[in-house]
């Protein structure tokens, strides 16, 4: 089975309001997470990025600080069908060990994974991130947040 580890913020959340003035086109959506945290996303990203776990390309499981909270977030501001996606690790379990919580966890879960992998996460543009990249493991680095073209990519890889 591939996977997909998905990250919130800088991912599909636009966090940053003067980003969004970056996109050129595109509908955004803005609103408040339960936790208070405002948040803006484009839905038409967002439904073709679950797309790719409903047609099963790839199963859906979140890397991301909001761990648990993710399905509610999804779910809730979202306004998506119920999902109860797997976290794939946490801050608490990783933080001591490792300057980047995710990439323990990826180092010991996924690098050698028995499929793909699609790793998206805005922090791997940062000039000091390993790269896992290989014919089995896409790094996604979404700048200012995913794209379009980043989709594209994702789906070549996943039905290649
Ligand atoms: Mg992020």
């Amino acid at each position: 089975m591939n996977v997909m580890l998905v990250d919130i913020d800088g991912v599909f959340n636009n966090f940053v309001r003067p980003k969004i003035d970056l996109f050129l086109g595109g509908e955004f959506s803005v609103g408040k997470a339960h936790t208070g945290h405002e948040i803006a996303w484009q839905p038409e990203i967002l439904d073709r990025l679950l797309s790719f776990h409903d047609r099963g390309l790839a199963e859906w499981r979140w890397l991301t600080t909001w761990e648990d909270e993710a399905d509610i977030l999804l779910q809730g501001l979202f306004n998506r069908p119920e999902r109860s996606f797997e976290v794939a690790g946490r801050q608490d379990d990783h933080s001591a060990y490792h300057w980047w919580w995710k990439e323990l966890v990826v180092k010991d879960n996924y690098a050698d994974y028995d499929g793909k992998v699609v790793w998206i996460d805005d922090e791997l543009n940062y000039s000091n991130r390993d790269d896992y990249s290989s014919d089995t493991f896409l790094q996604v680095k979404p700048y200012p947040c995913l794209t379009s073209d980043d989709l594209d990519n994702i789906e070549r890889f996943l039905t290649s």
